[in-house]
């Protein structure tokens, strides 16, 4: 799972299950959850 740091804007990725959610950057433990840049488009039909 990647998330991006709401403290140092940098890109990090870990599972929060298993060390919790701190920046090892800057320490920050606030984070924007990060989603993948795929473009899907769903057509309605
Ligand atoms: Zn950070």
């Amino acid at each position: 799972m990647a998330y991006r740091c709401a403290q140092c804007k940098r890109r990090v990725e870990f599972d929060i299950r298993k060390i919790g959610m701190k920046c090892p950057y800057c320490g920050s433990k606030v984070f924007f959850a990060e989603r993948p840049t795929i473009a899907k488009r769903i057509k309605a039909r």
